[in-house]
């Protein structure tokens, strides 16, 4: 496995800047957004993002909307919902629609980081179990 490539989307920028330096020190790749759009029009752009750490509570697009688009676009991908006190409930019913996990802000860097890793391991076996499948179908179809 590789180095985890992960999406930070959060509306407020300074603890986006702080969190992307933070994780960056630890040895992630990571990418920024400021909205629930600007997630979406980035993750068209670059599809090597494997999770993506969403807040719950956004202007515009909130974090529901847009992990429901997330996941409907790009199903493989992990999320973590980043959340307050006041959101957990929000979080869970990400969790129903299909979050990885959620976070309590503000975060302790060691659970994001054992979350992430977590995440980023399922991802990589739900993708070689994807690939596998692929190579099953292309041996059956050539009669191998
Ligand atoms: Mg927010």
């Amino acid at each position: 496995m590789t180095t985890p490539y992960i999406m930070l989307v959060d509306d407020e920028v300074p603890f986006v800047e702080t969190m992307s330096k933070r994780l960056v020190k630890r040895g992630l790749k990571v990418i920024a957004a400021d909205s629930g759009n600007d997630a979406l029009v980035k993750l068209d752009q670059d599809s090597k993002v494997d999770v993506i750490i969403l807040d719950v509570k956004m202007p515009g697009m909130d974090g529901i909307e847009t992990l429901q688009e997330i996941k409907k676009r790009h199903p493989i991908k992990e999320v973590i919902m980043l959340t307050g006190h006041a959101t957990v409930e929000t979080a869970i019913e990400g969790m129903k629609l299909g979050a990885f996990d959620y976070l309590m802000k503000p975060c302790d860097l060691d659970i994001l980081m054992s979350k992430v890793q977590e995440a980023f391991k399922k991802k990589h076996e739900h993708e070689s179990k994807i690939d596998k499948a692929r190579i099953d179908k292309l041996v059956l179809t050539r009669g191998y």
